[in-house]
């Protein structure tokens, strides 16, 4: 079977100026529907004196004031699900629970959450018989993943997790060639297995897994695509909008998918960001039932645009690289643990390191707590600290009584407002 050949929805192809206009299109349309009636749309059109005859362009688009993550739930609880709604509850597919606890409405639109061309361009064939190990109690994990296998053609076995025994005997007993979950998951089974004296390559078929949910680290994917001689790919979505990115079989990054509108934006202001630059990964999915305009994921991202060989020409996210709420803003500029973090590992000295902001008299201090293994050249580190976030951090050395404890958060934010 060619896994890499060919992609779902020739849109993936499109040139820059065909996907902008089919931006434009579709965040209209998305826009229109929810000025009929969307309330919570409606009153933050109105509060930001906008109208939807404002919105010509996409520049004018990202004037539109992003709805925060963490806004959605007081909205939903205040106001009712209705609220945020263009049909009424009945009108729906499904309505999952995730927590917090969040109302997910899926409505009946096909493909809705829009997951079919990233399976598609992770190998996923028609005839592959597919298990499934998300959860389908409650939150959307396991249905949101389950139909764009049915939309390619694969037969499913809806497993759900845990069970690691049971999993593996499935996996032996059918011709199984694809996984849906957790890669540390995928790990654990291959290591029960392992255990059990069976052999991964010869008595399992597995050929291709689509792995979302958590931080997929290279040697993770490497350990376990050798182990079963599989390809691992990741997609990257939330359970209030679906799929925003995947990966191809080339690597690289995240396509950005073709059924929302992604931007990368200043945390603070909404604004979008020039290519490259580090922000919030915004959305706005197409689907008219719950319209989620510039939703503020809360997530950190890049974007990067060049050309890749699997043919698709959406840009990439280069990753999700932290979260908002573990950022800061000090002198007008955003710290980034992420950041931080690469320049740290590149002095294997530091064992640990904790950035953190405090404030005296009106002024900001960045202090950078560094538990060292053994003696660092200032010189060295603080220019190259300077160079990536554009800040002079005043270091502080720890002694050997005074470490960072294990699972600290990498910033810490001490400052005080009066
Ligand atoms: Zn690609």
């Amino acid at each position: 079977m060619d896994r890499s050949n060919g992609i779902y929805d020739q849109v993936e192809q499109d040139t820059p100026e065909a996907r902008a206009a089919r931006q434009l299109d579709k965040v209209q349309t998305v826009i229109a529907t929810a000025m009929k009636s969307s309330g919570e749309f409606k009153a933050r059109m109105k509060a930001a004196g906008l109208c939807a005859k404002d919105i010509k362009d996409l520049d004018s688009f990202s004037r539109i004031p992003v709805l925060r993550k963490k806004e959605l739930l007081g909205l939903q609880q205040d106001k009712g699900l209705d609220w945020l709604l263009t049909a009424a509850p009945g009108e729906l597919s499904r309505i999952y629970q995730s927590p917090g606890p969040l109302f997910d409405p899926e409505g009946r639109e096909k493909d809705y959450w829009g997951w079919t061309e990233g399976f598609y361009a992770a190998g996923f064939r028609p005839g592959d018989l597919v298990q499934m190990t998300f959860s389908y109690h409650l939150t959307p994990a396991g249905l949101m993943l389950e139909e764009p296998l049915r939309e390619i053609g694969c037969a499913v076995i809806p497993a759900g997790p845990g069970n690691t025994t049971v999993q593996s005997q499935l996996m032996t007993s059918l011709p199984v060639t694809g996984f849906v979950g957790m890669t540390s998951f995928l790990k654990v089974i291959a290591d029960k297995a392992s255990a059990a004296g069976m052999d991964l390559k010869k008595d399992f078929n597995l050929d291709v897994a689509f792995v979302a949910a958590e931080r997929l680290p290279e040697s993770l994917r490497t350990e376990v695509e050798e182990a079963f001689g599989m390809k691992v790919r990741q997609g990257y979505g939330t359970a209030d909008v679906g799929c925003l990115a995947y990966e191809c079989l080339e690597l690289g990054g995240m396509h950005v998918s073709s059924r929302c509108y992604v931007e990368i934006c200043d945390p603070q202001t909404g604004s979008p960001l020039p290519m490259g630059e580090m922000g919030e990964v915004v959305v706005t999915p197409y689907t008219l039932s719950y319209p989620l305009i510039r939703f503020g994921t809360g997530d950190l991202s890049r974007m990067v645009d060049t050309p890749c060989a699997c043919g698709r020409t959406a840009p990439k996210l280069a990753g999700i690289l932290g979260r908002v709420d573990d950022t800061a803003k000090v002198k007008g500029q955003f710290i980034y643990p992420a950041q931080v973090a690469q320049v740290v590992a590149k002095f294997p000295q530091i064992e640990k390191h904790q950035i953190v902001i405090t404030n005296e008299d009106d002024r900001d201090l960045l202090t950078l707590k560094l538990q060292l293994s053994a003696p660092l050249d200032e010189s060295v580190f603080v220019p190259a600290f300077q160079e990536m976030v554009k800040l002079r951090p005043a270091l502080d050395l720890l002694k050997n009584s005074d470490q960072i404890e294990d699972g600290a958060a990498p910033l810490v934010d001490l400052r005080t407002y009066e």
